[in-house]
């Protein structure tokens, strides 16, 4: 039996929740391990340097790149954002779990190299609520909401790439069905 951690990716659009439903995992799942990515985006208000994201220059990512510090790194919207490879390596081979919450380009770049991942697509109970969670969120101004938008729905189709589809219409109920499919996973008999 192997005594490796679970790599879980949580991905899907913009909006839908990934950040609120990561965090709310966290309290039900403490010993989950999250991955915190670098990116070029500015920081939001509140946003802290190495809690919510590693904030880089371009240079400092693209040095990263040169250097294979990244386990995948997608473009989107105009900013780059990758994910640490040492720390999701060493975390898995300690045997902890960890759940990496990115977009659907850097999911499907993480699925070529770690097949035995595990893929749970987000969905949105409807695109009208997708976007009224953009907005209501209020972060971004209205020419991002509306590249966001057009990216989610091209994004919505490649569902089709992941072992589980999660609708977060409720916090607590999407968290407690990725608890769910954390434990099965755990329970997996490795044929
Ligand atoms: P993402 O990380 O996928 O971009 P966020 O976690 O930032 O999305 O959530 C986007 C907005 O939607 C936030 O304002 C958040 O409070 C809200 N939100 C998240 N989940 C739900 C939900 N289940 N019901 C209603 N609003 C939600
Ligand atoms: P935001 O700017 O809203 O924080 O993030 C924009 C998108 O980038 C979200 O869908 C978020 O999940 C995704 N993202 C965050 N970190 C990473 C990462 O390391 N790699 C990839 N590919 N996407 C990421």
């Amino acid at each position: 039996m192997s005594t490796k951690g679970l790599l879980i990716v949580l991905s899907g659009p913009s909006g839908v929740g990934k950040g609120t439903v990561c965090s709310a995992l966290r309290s039900l799942v403490p010993d989950l391990v999250y991955s915190v990515s670098a990116t070029t985006r500015k920081p939001r208000m509140g946003e802290v340097d190495g809690v919510n994201y590693f904030f880089k220059e371009r240079e400092q990512f693209l040095s990263m790149i040169e250097n294979d510090q990244l386990l995948e790194f997608a473009e989107y919207v105009g900013n780059y954002y990758g994910t640490p490879r040492d720390f999701v390596e060493e975390t898995i081979a300690n045997g902890k779990d960890i759940i990496l919450e990115i977009e659907v380009q850097g999911a499907l770049k993480v699925k070529e190299k770690f097949p035995e991942g595990i893929f749970i697509f987000l969905t949105p109970p409807s695109l009208d609520e997708l976007k009224d969670r953009i907005v209501g969120r209020g972060t971004e101004n209205q020419a991002t909401i509306d590249h966001r938008m057009s990216v989610a729905v091209d994004e919505m189709e490649l569902i089709r790439h992941y072992d589980y589809a999660v609708v977060n219409d409720e916090i607590n109920h999407a968290c407690k069905r990725i608890e769910s499919i954390i434990i099965a996973e755990h329970c997996k008999v490795v044929k």
